[in-house]
């Protein structure tokens, strides 16, 4: 079996799909590996790095040729496959809602296509979860960013000149990416609360040493709900949990913003007035800036300033800690590539009827086969 690693092409993407680690993990399974030149530069990889490992570097026309699976971070354009052969399979983050005439291309191209953000929540998938080992790392720089923004401190400090106080920092959505936030705020001495719409997380915000901020009186989502996720709110809950929020971030230095709701967009959790209740020089991180924001006059790529209030709204958080995040989404290709190894073929087999195949196999055959994009 040949695996091919590709250059990444979309703006703003310095990760890479394979390090030298798995490259000598996927040899030892029995493949042969191809990258494409300059592969790892974004992540500080030099291309004599997978040479040592024992992959031939080569131009993007060398390395698809032949390959069996075509590895990556993002989904390249199908036109961007030259001398594709059919029946390949590409394993990457492929975003089919966003773009949809992309996955068709595959599709027409004869390529298998596995987005690696549909793996299933189950056990057995989570050491291949790109979701959330990118949103860990996600949750941690956007504590990072604010700080970094912030023209104070973030612990109490006692000093011959006075004291200065601690910052205090909330932090909205508690998903994967939200307890890594309430963790770094922590480490740096901020006084921490965060809020949720399920009541699950209240417990892990305890834990974490932070306050947890609740709506009380509306019902939120029970327990851990499907897979864990969120779904939209009623009306009434929207509107009680604004009236919490507005009551809260007037106190608040620090607000990250980390709530996604699968398939939707982003929900809208700040609004014009309550940034304006905010002290100036307050800073507001917008990690779904991207699934359209969870904080009105955020923007994509910008630190815009609104009353006074940075609002950081960086692309791509995960890839602005390049080199962890390759080697964490690498191993997440690996490890799903290492669960279907058949030894004998020395190839990968990617059995049909496996939950985690039909959660993430988009194209096959020349068709789209996933059932969240028929219709
Ligand atoms: P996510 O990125 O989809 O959303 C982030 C958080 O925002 C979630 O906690 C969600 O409840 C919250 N949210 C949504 N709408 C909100 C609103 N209006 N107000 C406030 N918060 C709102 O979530 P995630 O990081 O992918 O994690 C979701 C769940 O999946 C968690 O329970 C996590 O522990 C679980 N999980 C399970 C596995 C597994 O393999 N079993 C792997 C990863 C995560």
């Amino acid at each position: 079996m040949k695996i091919a690693v590709l250059r990444e092409t979309a703006d703003a993407e310095p990760r890479v799909a394979a390090t030298p680690e798995t490259v000598k993990k996927f040899i030892g399974l029995g493949a042969t590996l191809a990258v494409e030149a300059g592969a790892g530069a974004g992540a500080n990889i030099s291309d004599a790095a997978y040479t040592e490992a024992g992959a031939t570097v080569g131009d993007r026309a060398a390395t698809i040729a032949d390959a069996d699976l075509i590895i990556g971070v993002q989904g390249p354009a199908a036109a961007d496959l030259p001398g594709v052969k059919q029946g390949a399979m590409l394993a990457a983050i492929l975003s089919p809602f966003a773009d949809r005439a992309r996955i068709d291309g595959y599709a027409a191209a004869g390529v298998t296509a596995m987005a690696m953000e549909f793996m299933p929540r189950i056990t057995r998938a989570q050491s291949m979860d790109v979701l959330s080992s990118q949103s860990n790392l996600a949750g941690y720089k956007a504590v990072i960013d604010a700080a970094e923004a912030y023209g104070r401190a973030f612990p109490m400090m006692m000093t011959a000149a006075g004291t200065i106080s601690a910052a205090r920092v909330f932090v909205m959505g508690v998903g994967v990416a939200g307890l890594q936030a309430i963790a770094t705020a922590r480490r740096l001495g901020a006084l921490v609360s965060a809020t949720d719409v399920r009541s699950a997380t209240k417990e892990q915000i305890e834990s974490l040493g932070a306050k947890a901020i609740f709506v009380e009186n509306v019902k939120g989502i029970e327990g851990e709900g499907s897979g864990g996720y969120a779904t939209e709110m009623s009306d009434e809950y929207k509107a009680a949990q604004a009236a919490l929020v507005s009551s809260h971030i007037a106190k608040q230095d620090i607000v990250i913003t980390t709530a996604l709701i699968p398939g939707r967009p982003a929900p809208r959790l700040i609004n014009d007035a309550q940034l304006a209740s905010m002290r100036a020089g307050s800073v507001v991180v917008d990690l779904a800036v991207e699934s359209g924001g969870n904080v009105e006059g955020s923007k994509v790529g910008e630190t815009a300033v609104v009353h006074g209030v940075k609002i950081i709204g960086h692309k791509n958080a995960a890839g602005r800690l390049a080199a962890d995040a390759s080697a964490l989404y690498s191993r997440n290709v690996f490890n799903l590539v290492n669960a279907f190894w058949d030894k004998d073929a020395k190839a990968a087999a990617f059995t049909a009827d496996d939950e985690i195949v039909k959660g993430i196999k988009l194209t096959e055959g020349g068709k789209v086969v996933h059932e969240r994009l028929s219709a």
